[in-house]
């Protein structure tokens, strides 16, 4: 699930260049033979619940990276919840300026992972939005690719600048007018003055 996007562009860069570093555990593959990686919940309802034995375990095998003075080293647990923490660019650019060398994230499936897992590893529930998804391997990539692109190198100059600047959520290219099933739309007049002020604060109001 996670290759086809990990692989590409800048997170696919930042890989290549050693700039981050992407490792998996699957607390399925520590699950005792003829046995279900979940289970029916207390006090009923519909769903399964994962075992919390197979997080702990996969967290167990984790290897943290080595930093030349391992005193600073310093790991931070997310764990995700569709009613956790809302996820936003200050939190990304945050969790990176409070220089940890190491994310845990943690996906849940089904009904999501028995409570005490949170509680045993003092994990921060993180939500990506207001919706339901299927599982948390989606809010993974999510939090990978805005975390990365905070991390000094990860974006080249131009891609950086990009980040900083004003932008706006309706841009224009070639050609200026473009003729579409007998109708023209033009790219509006104020791109096209070369008046740098006005421009900045028209892309402000969009
Ligand atoms: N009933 C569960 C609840 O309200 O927490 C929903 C579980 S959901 C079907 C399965 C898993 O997907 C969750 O354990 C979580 O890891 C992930 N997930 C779903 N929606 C999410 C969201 N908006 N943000 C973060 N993680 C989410």
């Amino acid at each position: 699930m996670f290759d086809s996007y990990l692989k590409e562009s800048v997170i696919g860069r930042a890989v290549k260049d050693k700039k981050i570093k992407i490792r998996f555990y699957n607390p399925m593959d520590l699950c005792e033979p003829k046995r279900r990686v979940d289970d029916r919940p207390y006090g009923g309802g519909p769903g399964m619940v994962l075992r919390p034995e197979l997080f702990l375990k996969a967290f167990s095998k984790i290897k943290i990276s080595r930093t030349p003075l391992d005193i600073k080293r310093r790991t931070k647990v997310i764990i995700f919840s569709p009613s956790g923490k809302k996820f936003d660019t200050a939190y990304a650019k945050k969790l990176v300026k409070q220089k940890y060398t190491d994310m845990i994230l943690i996906s849940g499936r089904y009904e999501g992972i028995d409570a005490r897992v949170q509680k045993i590893l003092r994990a921060e529930p993180i939500s990506i939005g207001d919706y339901v998804l299927t599982g948390g391997e989606l809010p993974a990539m999510v939090l990978i690719d805005s975390i990365s692109r905070q991390i000094p190198g990860v974006l080249g100059k131009y891609e950086s600048l990009e980040e900083e600047r004003i932008s706006s959520s309706e841009v224009y290219t070639r050609p200026e007018i473009l003729k579409w099933k007998g109708k023209n739309y033009r790219v509006p007049k104020i791109l096209l003055s070369g008046d740098h002020k006005k421009i900045k604060e028209w892309k402000k109001s969009k």
